[in-house]
């Protein structure tokens, strides 16, 4: 195998830190374990890379940074005992009216919402039916996901948790023919609305007309905060959201919201409860609490003036790649889901690739992140940048495409 090979397959392995993590031992310096944690960078005893990320919200890059709001509630959170479900009721009343939902609960993340959503569908709150998740058959629950080709996501994986299958669709009739008495949801990813012929309002009233429940993956889709409560008004029966992107709530957390007698179910696949697929998508107090304060403020803060925030930092880093000859910028907003100004950055060399440019920006010093979905161009965005940074990002630009350029 080529050098060039191997690091290809490397880069596919989980542990994204490719060869440097196969050599763990290189810094066996003595471990402080005496220090007072706040006196520890951990992130330097153990030799892990920080970066700007000024990428976006991933997951493999962590999500995003918790307000300190959030962190501050998660430290007095961890000093007392409560009951998990008290905490998850009171909590979940609060959500549900901040939403206009019938009831929520904080779950671990979008994914494990849908999980959980479309589990309490298959089960009520039958313990019996809820331990023979994932094996449906032969138990008369039913077992079928209705999805639209272009929703049908890898994220979607999370109804097969269930034991369920996702059968997909493109038009009102194959909805129509496609379901039968194993269709226990229709489900709906609002990132992708435009990729499917069918539209929220006509996708809510196709599952009302049949009986069918419908659920709809709004993980990334904040700002608009009004996409909050929008899809609960609009009759979804279940909507997902996830806790760590621009909410900036623990990353481990998430918002599942929707009908009373979904969640009341739901809540049955969950912990403190250990016989159900749920049990390994724990959600402690700490993150119920961060979750809840995070959204509290979202709901709260004046999102005009953190879009203009936006807007100037953008600005600042558009400026400065704009300036090297050669390089063309384009500014945009996604218009469905991650809508924060985006920057995407292209040049006149074919043979300069992104992840070249990728390479020198990692390894300089700050090291930044940027993301890019074609062999030439890079994006970026500033929503989850540390105030000034986007002036760090700015320059280390510069520098780089002007030498890769030159
Ligand atoms: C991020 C994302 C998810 C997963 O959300 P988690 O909160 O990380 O579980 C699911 N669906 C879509 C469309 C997403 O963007």
């Amino acid at each position: 195998m080529k050098r060039r090979d191997i690091l290809k397959k490397l880069s596919l392995l989980p542990f994204a830190g490719g060869l440097a993590s196969l050599y763990p031992f290189q810094s066996a310096k003595a471990s402080p374990a005496a220090d007072s944690p706040a006196n520890r960078d951990l992130f330097k005893e153990l030799g892990i890379r920080t970066f700007i990320n000024a990428a976006g919200t991933y997951t493999f890059m962590t999500g995003s940074l918790m307000h300190d709001y959030v962190t501050d509630t998660i430290k007095a959170a961890s000093k007392e005992f409560c009951l998990l479900d008290e905490v998850q009721d009171k909590v979940g009343e609060k959500i549900a009216a901040m939403t206009h939902a019938e009831a929520a609960v904080v779950t671990a993340g979008a994914f494990s919402g849908l999980t959980l959503g479309l589990a309490g569908i298959l089960t009520g709150t039958d313990v019996e039916k809820v331990k023979q998740l994932p094996h449906l058959e032969g138990t008369g629950m039913k077992s079928e996901v209705i999805c639209q080709k272009g929703h049908d996501i890898d994220y979607n994986h999370a109804f097969l948790n269930t034991g369920c299958k996702i059968v997909p669709v493109e038009t009102v009739e194959d909805v129509e023919k496609a379901i039968n008495e194993k269709t226990a949801l229709m489900h709906f990813l609002n990132i992708e609305a435009d990729k499917g012929k069918i539209m929220h309002e006509e996708w809510v009233a196709l599952g009302k007309k049949h009986g069918i429940p419908t659920s709809n993956d709004i993980a990334a889709d904040v700002p608009p905060v009004s996409n909050l409560w929008k899809f609960n008004d609009m009759g979804f029966d279940f909507v997902v959201i996830s806790g760590g992107k621009a909410m900036k709530g623990p990353q481990s957390a998430g918002l599942l919201m929707g009908k009373k007698k979904i969640i009341e179910a739901a809540r049955v696949h969950m912990p403190p409860r250990g016989f159900n697929i749920g049990r390994g998508m724990k959600v402690n107090k700490e993150e119920v609490l961060g979750m809840y304060v995070a959204l509290e403020h979202y709901l709260n803060y004046d999102h005009e003036k953190e879009w203009k925030i936006w807007e100037d930092n953008i600005a600042v880093i558009e400026k400065a790649a704009k300036s090297v000859n050669g390089v063309n910028t384009k500014l945009f907003v996604p218009p469905l889901g991650n809508i924060t100004p985006t920057l995407e950055i292209t040049w006149n060399k074919p043979e300069v690739k992104a992840k070249d440019i990728q390479e020198k920006l990692r390894s300089g010093s700050p090291s930044i992140e940027v993301i890019s979905h074609s062999e030439n161009s890079i994006n970026i965005t500033v929503w989850v940048m540390k105030q000034g940074e986007e002036k760090i990002v700015a320059k280390r630009l510069n520098e780089e495409l002007t030498k890769i350029l030159a």
